[in-house]
């Protein structure tokens, strides 16, 4: 198949996934993909649902419940992108997993939204491992605190951690920041007794080296929807 398409290109990002999951001794079944389609539009994602596609990341909220009714039913959103406090209560009905909980007061306003709306969602906190001031995420010492908090959140279930590493060229510059994330959740899991089974890392440009590094969920958008319309 052509990697002109988005089957083409699903065939080929399966395989890649399930050789960098071989080479790591992991079964492909273990690492699970979100296809990002922020700036894309519904019919590109009504294609990549004909190929099997089911699971979607969008970056805004506005975007997103803009688009969700013109695609495909049946198909799970995830957030990915930073949530601002007055898009909680849509992001509570909008998405099923949300990957960017970045302080315990947004924590608690979507515990308390998704108490609202009925439901509960899967959430993991973005933590920024990089050591250098990045714009959204969690410094790792704000973390265990907010773990704690969690375990009030009966609307939540706190399933893992996320991050965004600095961009490299080589993707090898994202491996330390993977490694040190895996690490940090090994540290408190053992120290709150939350699983946090769920590391959501990697995206287009380096998600072998994710999957290398413990990735459960990798978040790719061009690689497999082709470029966006900026
Ligand atoms: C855009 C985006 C991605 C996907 O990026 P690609 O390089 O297109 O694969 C993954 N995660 C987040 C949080 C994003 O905003």
């Amino acid at each position: 198949m052509s990697t002109e398409t988005i089957g083409g290109r699903y065939e080929e990002i399966c395989r890649r996934v399930a050789s960098a999951c071989d080479a790591a001794g992991r079964a492909p079944g273990e690492v699970h993909l979100v296809a990002i389609s922020k700036k894309q539009s519904p019919a590109v994602i009504r294609e990549a649902a004909e190929c099997g596609i089911s699971v979607f990341g969008e970056n805004r909220v506005q975007e997103a419940a803009a688009k969700i009714p013109e695609c495909p039913e049946g198909l799970s959103w995830h957030l990915v992108g930073h949530l601002q406090g007055n898009k909680v209560q849509s992001a509570a009905e909008l998405f099923d997993v949300i990957h960017s909980i970045d302080s315990l007061r947004l924590l608690q306003r979507m515990n308390a939204a998704c108490a609202e709306a009925g439901r509960t969602i899967s959430v993991l906190l973005q933590v920024s491992v990089s050591g250098e001031a990045s714009k959204f995420g969690l410094a790792p010492e704000e973390v265990p605190l907010i773990l704690e908090a969690s375990i009030q959140c009966m609307s939540l279930d706190v399933v893992g951690l996320m991050t965004i590493p600095p961009f490299t060229p080589n993707p090898e510059g994202s491996a330390p920041h993977f490694a040190h994330l895996r690490k940090l959740r090994d540290q408190w899991r053992a120290s709150t007794g939350i699983p946090l089974d769920e590391l959501s890392m990697g995206m287009s440009h380096d998600f072998e080296i994710a999957i290398r590094e413990g990735a459960t969920t990798i978040r790719i958008g061009t690689a497999l929807l082709g470029a966006r319309k900026d």
